[in-house]
């Protein structure tokens, strides 16, 4: 669906030119959720408005579903811009407007229906997002969350294609986050739209993402499906990513480690291999003993994972560890 050949850009103030995104090469697949995670100033913001030229590049092409949007010029830009939607972190919303006139106001500017067809279609809208008791209310009257679900509302007006979310939920509490994120996934599957997200958290990323790639200082540093990525991070800045997401302290953790005897080792189990008693199996047959010192389950999109480390003593030590790779668990030894 989006498509980056060798796209950069740098931003021109007082005279100098300000290196933002680094040559860079992009696929995104229609009607998958693409995130983008980097610290503050990374070129998050300035990746995501390329795809609709929100900003132009300073060298490259740009294809969206075939288009090469990199050679459009304004009045086809205009229509191109239709089939892109876009939610902000901090809503955008007209103040002055109620709940059902932000949301038809780009239908009111694109002139094409009538003022009943608007009518109905804002209300289809509101009700998609859950809105529909609040239309005659105004932004000020409603809660972070309610904000964020009228700039989806509007965002899906125009009936894009793709949808790009600018850190849409980093205003919100973590429950408003995970009913956000909720709905932003509804969406991705029962409309078949391709979103591209932008994030600093890499939770976020885990709960609704398929595909991840992780910028920094302008390069894009690492990209891949999220389990590839989240579980077996390469990248220096994608460790730190994925360490904060799990609240792991390496440091504490090897310290903590050294009053334990045997070989340690990180099993990482994802999917099907994460339920089963695999772990007492291996001891019953190899004579191994083992001791958990950390770990976690959790689900990767929808997708069970788990991450343990263990310290194993005793016994057949070859044997557990061919026991558990049969077993499509990823084994990583620590010490
Ligand atoms: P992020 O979204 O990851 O925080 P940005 O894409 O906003 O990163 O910024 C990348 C770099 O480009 C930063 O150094 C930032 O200061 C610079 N930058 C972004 N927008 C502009 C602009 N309009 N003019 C000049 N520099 C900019």
């Amino acid at each position: 669906m989006i498509k980056f050949h060798q796209v950069h850009k740098a931003y021109q103030t007082e005279g100098r030119m300000i290196p933002a995104l680094q040559p860079c090469d992009l696929e995104i697949p229609g009607g998958q959720i693409y995130g983008l995670i980097g610290h503050s100033g990374a070129g998050k913001s300035t990746l995501l408005r390329l795809i609709n030229r929100l900003e132009d590049p300073t060298g490259g092409r740009i294809l969206v579903a075939g288009e090469e949007v990199t050679a459009l010029k304004p009045e086809g830009l205009r229509t191109f811009r239709r089939q892109v939607g876009m939610i902000f972190q901090h809503f955008n919303l007209l103040s002055s407007k109620t709940v059902a006139d932000n949301v038809a106001m780009p239908l009111k500017l694109a002139g094409e229906l009538s003022r009943s067809a608007i009518k109905d279609k804002v209300a289809g809208l509101l009700k998609r997002v859950g809105l529909e008791e609040h239309a005659k209310k105004y932004p000020a009257q409603l809660s972070g969350g309610q904000k964020q679900r009228v700039g989806i509302a509007r965002a899906l007006s125009t009936d894009p294609k793709i949808l790009l979310c600018d850190e849409a939920t980093s205003a919100l509490d973590p429950q408003t986050t995970a009913q956000v994120l909720t709905l932003l996934a509804e969406i991705n599957r029962e409309l078949g739209l391709t979103l591209v997200l932008i994030t600093h958290e890499m939770d976020v990323i885990r709960r609704i993402c398929d595909q991840v790639a992780v910028l920094d200082a302008g390069y894009i540093v690492e990209q891949g499906p999220v389990a590839k990525v989240f579980l077996h991070p390469q990248h220096p800045t994608t460790k730190r990513f994925v360490q904060e997401a799990e609240q792991i302290d390496e440091q504490e953790l090897h310290q903590d480690f050294q009053a334990v005897e045997g070989r340690i080792l990180r099993l990482t189990f994802h999917g099907q291999s994460t339920y089963e008693p695999l772990l007492g199996r291996v001891a019953r047959k190899t004579g191994v003993d083992f001791t958990i010192l950390a770990g976690r389950i959790d689900r990767i999109r929808d997708v069970p994972y788990g991450q343990l480390t263990v310290a194993f003593k005793g016994g057949e030590f070859q044997q557990a560890m061919d026991m558990l790779e049969a077993s499509e668990v990823h084994l990583e030894v620590l010490r």
